[in-house]
């Protein structure tokens, strides 16, 4: 389709950000033109790691992909995506159990904004077990996340349990 730009976003809590997530992210970078990545700020939920930190993380491992960019946000994300000018939100699915969830997600979304659609990826087979909380249980207890997230992040979680 030429001319049509296709805009993108990806949001989530990235707490920390995993290799499930980069797959997605690569994959997605391929297909539109720009992803912005939103990093949610949620009130509900205690982080493990701050706002800065979470996109620096982000940041650092998704330096290859040029039409890339990570932005936080509050609120919903239909108002994220309409205020970026973006028609598509971009959510990955791993197991039978993402799907009730993410189902009454993009229900909701596009009761809101029909205009904005929900594509959903599905992950990679080697990916499908892994979470942000299966990595800091994981990491909490000093055993090797090397397979789950990127060198960066298994850093930045060993700095913050101590190890
Ligand atoms: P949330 O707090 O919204 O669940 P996450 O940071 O955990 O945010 O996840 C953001 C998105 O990435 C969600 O769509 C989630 O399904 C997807 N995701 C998380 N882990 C993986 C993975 N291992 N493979 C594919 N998609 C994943």
């Amino acid at each position: 389709m030429e001319g049509i730009m296709v805009k993108a976003i990806y949001p989530g809590s990235f707490d920390p950000v995993t290799y499930g997530h980069l797959d997605i992210i690569e994959r997605t970078s391929k297909v539109v033109d720009e992803l912005i990545i939103g990093v949610l700020v949620n009130n509900n939920k205690k982080p493990l790691f701050t706002m800065e930190e979470r996109i620096r993380l982000l940041g650092d491992t998704t330096r290859e992909y040029p039409n890339v960019r990570i932005q936080s946000f509050e609120g919903l994300t239909v108002d994220f995506a309409r205020k970026n000018g973006a028609k598509v939100i971009i959510r990955g699915l791993r197991a039978v159990t993402d799907f009730e969830s993410e189902m009454q997600i993009a229900q909701t979304n596009h009761s809101i904004e029909p205009e904005i659609e929900t594509m959903f990826f599905t992950t990679s087979l080697q990916y499908s077990f892994l979470s942000s909380t299966i990595v800091k249980e994981v990491a909490f207890y000093g055993s090797d996340v090397s397979k789950l997230v990127p060198p960066v992040v298994e850093d930045a979680l060993k700095k913050k349990y101590g190890h």
